[in-house]
């Protein structure tokens, strides 16, 4: 399973280099910076490319995280509004079918005691899958809120999808590195099982939960419990 991940890794990782690279030698070598529409055009992709390339290494740090001893977290009081509706644009832009994805926030200043840059890909990852596990188009929603358990105040983010859901054998292995629901290549979703790992190895490194309900043909539901500081 790791070497046929590397090898499909390997292609994932250079196909962005190469194409980045062509729009450089293009701009540098073939006076394509002269035009600004040209200019645009391919200085657009490389940034698109580089967004590409720095999701795919995000993904492969992620494995050797748990292991790393000098791994620190800088927590702050991050403000969901500040962080969630960028993000949500974000997946709207880049999507290749239509979402709609609906926020609630509530309170509306509601903060997570969270690493600001971590707790962004962990958000990132479950819009991601909420999209791709979506058929024709996505619906999806975001609620956060506080919530009072066994004497401790958590602030409770919730990514719920109307996708195909999970079957109930699978669920309880969809945190493990490197596995997907097995589909028969039916639904031809790229991944590579470490989205869910990494949110999951993350959320632990912060004290806090996961915990997912899903249905086959009907949806899923994440929930993300962040202990109040
Ligand atoms: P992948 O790169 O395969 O998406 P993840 O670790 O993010 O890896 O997810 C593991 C598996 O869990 C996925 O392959 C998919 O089968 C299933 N899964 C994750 N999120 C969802 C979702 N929102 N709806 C349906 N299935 C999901």
């Amino acid at each position: 399973m790791k070497s046929d991940f590397t090898n499909n890794i390997t292609h994932e990782l250079k196909t962005p280099i190469a194409v980045a690279y062509a729009a450089t030698d293009a701009l540098l070598n073939f006076h394509q910076a002269d035009n600004p529409t040209k200019r645009e055009r391919y200085l657009r992709i490389c940034q698109e490319q580089l967004q590409h390339l720095s999701g795919l290494v995000e993904q492969i740090l992620s494995m050797s995280m748990e292991r790393r001893k000098t791994f620190r977290l800088h927590l702050e009081e991050v403000r969901l509004k500040e962080i969630l509706p960028p993000l949500i644009e974000q997946h709207k832009l880049k999507a290749d079918k239509p979402v709609r994805i609906s926020l609630q926030i509530t309170p509306e200043e509601l903060t997570v005691t969270a690493d600001r840059t971590h707790l962004t890909n962990m958000l990132s990852n479950l819009l991601d899958n909420a999209v791709k596990y979506s058929l024709e188009h996505a619906d999806i929603a975001v609620s956060c809120r506080l919530c009072q358990e066994n004497e401790e105040t958590y602030t409770e983010i919730c990514v719920s999808d109307c996708g195909i859901g999970i079957a109930r054998e699978c669920l309880p292995h969809i945190f493990d590195k490197f596995y997907r629901v097995p589909t028969g290549n039916r639904h031809e979703v790229k991944g590579y099982g470490l989205g869910l790992f990494y949110v999951k190895t993350m959320i632990e490194k912060h004290g806090g939960t996961i915990h997912v309900t899903s249905e086959p043909g009907k949806g899923s539901r994440f929930t993300l419990q962040f202990k109040k500081a």
